[in-house]
C-alpha cells in the first residue's frame, strides 16, 4: 500500500446505507443507519464485546455501549478497504462480509489477534 493513499482519504456524513466509499471518498451514515454508532473511545481491547466461537467475532454485552448499535470501527475498517481496491465478499465472517450485524464486531484476523489476549 502507498501510504500517499491514506493522505488523500476524505470522509463526510450523510443519509444512506452505514458508509459508503467512491474513489477516496468515504461517507458515513449520520445515524449508523438508525441503529446509532457505537463510537467505541478504546476501540483496540473491544472490551465492549465478548468472544464468540469465530476468533474474528466479538458479540457486544448485554447492557454493554455498543449493544444493539453499528460499531462504527468495523464499518471504517470495511470502507478502508474498498478504497485499498477490496470488493465486498459473500461471506458472514469477513470483514469486508456485505453485512453487518448490530452489536456485533468482526476484525480482520490480524487485529482480531491482540484483542483475544485481553
Ligand atoms: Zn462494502
Amino acid at each position: 500500500m502507498d501510504s500517499r493513499t491514506l493522505d488523500r482519504i476524505s470522509t463526510s456524513v450523510g443519509r444512506l446505507s452505514p458508509g459508503v466509499t467512491e474513489g477516496n471518498q468515504i461517507t458515513l451514515s449520520e445515524d449508523g443507519a438508525g441503529w446509532g454508532w457505537h463510537v467505541d473511545p478504546n476501540p483496540l481491547d473491544s472490551s465492549e464485546f465478548l468472544p464468540t466461537a469465530s476468533a474474528t467475532e466479538f458479540k457486544a454485552a448485554d447492557g454493554s455501549p455498543a449493544a444493539g448499535k453499528l460499531d462504527l470501527l468495523i464499518v471504517l475498517i470495511h470502507e478502508l478497504g474498498h478504497v485499498l481496491g477490496m470488493p465486498d465478499t459473500a461471506s458472514a465472517d469477513d470483514s469486508m462480509g456485505g453485512y453487518l450485524t448490530p452489536g456485533l464486531r468482526r476484525l480482520p484476523d490480524a487485529i482480531s489477534r491482540p484483542c483475544r489476549r485481553i
